[in-house]
């Protein structure tokens, strides 16, 4: 067979079609131009432009990341960012297609949108992979340049932070979850019923804060928690999530405010409605606006917020930026001058007493004008605001969002 591959498209020994002997030459040979894509693009309603123009973030390069991160690119996805925080450890290697035994040790984001690029059946498509801590690293500005975003988590904290930017944004949230041998997905879109956060229990909030102390620093010990599972159900879910994306991508309809579940054992297949919760911290409020993009950076200081924004505003921070905190036995005070999720409890102890029980925090929740010129002059990313990031702030009559537009010039894969 005579098989030549020119820049992606393959022409194939004409002799092989015998609907090429009925019509003239020319035309079989248009016939037999193929792309890695063909298969899908017969399909009558497929439109390549949407696939290729596409802006995904798949959050998670574990098992269910690497099944949709390698199924986007055989779809040719032409933009692909992909964020964890995780490296590749040995048990990972039963379950994620990106990775071998050579990829223990390195990070599972970095190496994925690798793997990921060269698996692009699209030869231009971007595919970037940052190695962050989502919660607290990746500025919400970069969600908002999504078409959509993909959630390959495996912690309720994450999920309910990116379900909460995308409800703000309008983008459209896929969360995939699995179990044992089996899974489920839920399909998130404001304004079209339950929200990410909606689905979250009151029994289950508590596991929001697993991580941190009750001083809001980051636990020096946590217990790993791990999901019993096979490769299959990542495999499974993978799709399902990869399925929806598509059909979002390509004008199908999707239907959000849905949880699809699938049981393996027997084979059953669920569709249900997810039920909203009316005092749901993130939907009982419509999504905030305007947001106004302010020309600085998360290198700029909070007294150039205000020049930017104007001093009447107020901005709730991340976390607590903590000062300084006294111990309750000697009386002596510490000073700490940090954002709380950058902490660690064995931080909060002091050091002549031994005594970590009776301390007291002096910490700044909220971002105003009225601050001491040692605070003002910090930058926002001392103060814990991260690049691209989008703050909230009110004044007496109003909320609006604000944007560090500045730091788009440190994401050159969105540009
Ligand atoms: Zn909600
Ligand atoms: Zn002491």
């Amino acid at each position: 067979m005579l098989t030549f591959d020119l820049h992606g498209i393959i022409y194939r020994d004409l002799g092989k079609y015998p609907l090429c002997s009925q019509i003239n030459k020319a035309t079989c040979i248009i016939l037999n131009m193929e792309t890695a894509t063909d298969r899908q693009e017969r399909i009558s309603w497929w439109r390549r432009d949407l696939i290729e123009r596409a802006r995904v973030a798949v959050i998670g390069a574990g098992a269910l990341g690497n099944e949709v991160l390698k199924n986007l690119a055989l779809l040719g996805i032409g933009r692909l960012h992909v964020f964890d925080f995780d490296i590749v450890e040995i048990s990972n290697l039963s379950r994620t297609v990106l990775f071998g035994p050579t990829s223990i040790g390195k990070s599972k984001a970095i190496l994925a949108a690798e793997r990921t690029k060269e698996l692009n059946v699209n030869s231009n498509a971007v595919v970037s992979g940052r190695h962050l801590d989502i919660v607290w690293e990746l500025g919400a500005g970069y969600l908002r340049k999504m078409d959509v975003v993909l959630g390959c988590l495996d912690n309720l904290e994450a999920r309910r932070s990116i379900g909460s930017k995308c409800y703000e944004f309008a983008i459209p949230y896929i969360d995939g979850g699995i179990r044992e041998l089996g899974g489920r997905i839920q399909l998130h879109k404001t304004g079209q019923g339950a929200c990410m956060d909606c689905t979250i229990g009151e029994g289950e909030r508590p596991a929001l804060r697993n991580r941190y102390s009750c001083m809001s620093a980051m636990k020096s010990f946590q217990q790993q928690r791990v999901t019993p599972t096979v490769q299959v159900s990542s495999a499974f879910v993978g799709s399902i999530v990869s399925q929806e994306a598509v059909k979002l991508i390509q004008g199908k309809p999707v239907s959000f405010g849905s949880v699809i579940s699938w049981f393996g054992e027997t084979n059953d297949f669920d569709v249900l409605r997810l039920v909203r919760n009316p005092n749901c911290p993130t939907c009982s409020f419509p999504p905030t606006r305007p947001i106004n993009e302010l020309s600085i950076s998360s290198e700029s200081t909070a007294q150039d917020l205000f020049a930017h924004a104007g001093s009447e505003w107020s901005f709730i921070l991340p976390s607590p930026f903590v000062r300084k905190f006294t111990c309750g036995l000697c009386s002596r005070s510490f000073e700490t001058m940090k954002p709380s999720h950058h902490c660690k409890d064995t931080d909060f102890s002091c050091i002549h007493c031994n005594n970590a029980e009776l301390i007291d925090i002096d910490k700044i929740d909220t971002l105003t004008a009225k601050l001491e010129p040692e605070v003002l002059l910090l930058s926002l990313h001392n103060l814990g605001i991260p690049p691209f990031e989008v703050l909230r702030g009110t004044n007496d009559e109003t909320t609006a969002l604000f944007e560090l537009s500045a730091d788009l010039n440190k994401f050159t894969e969105l540009t």
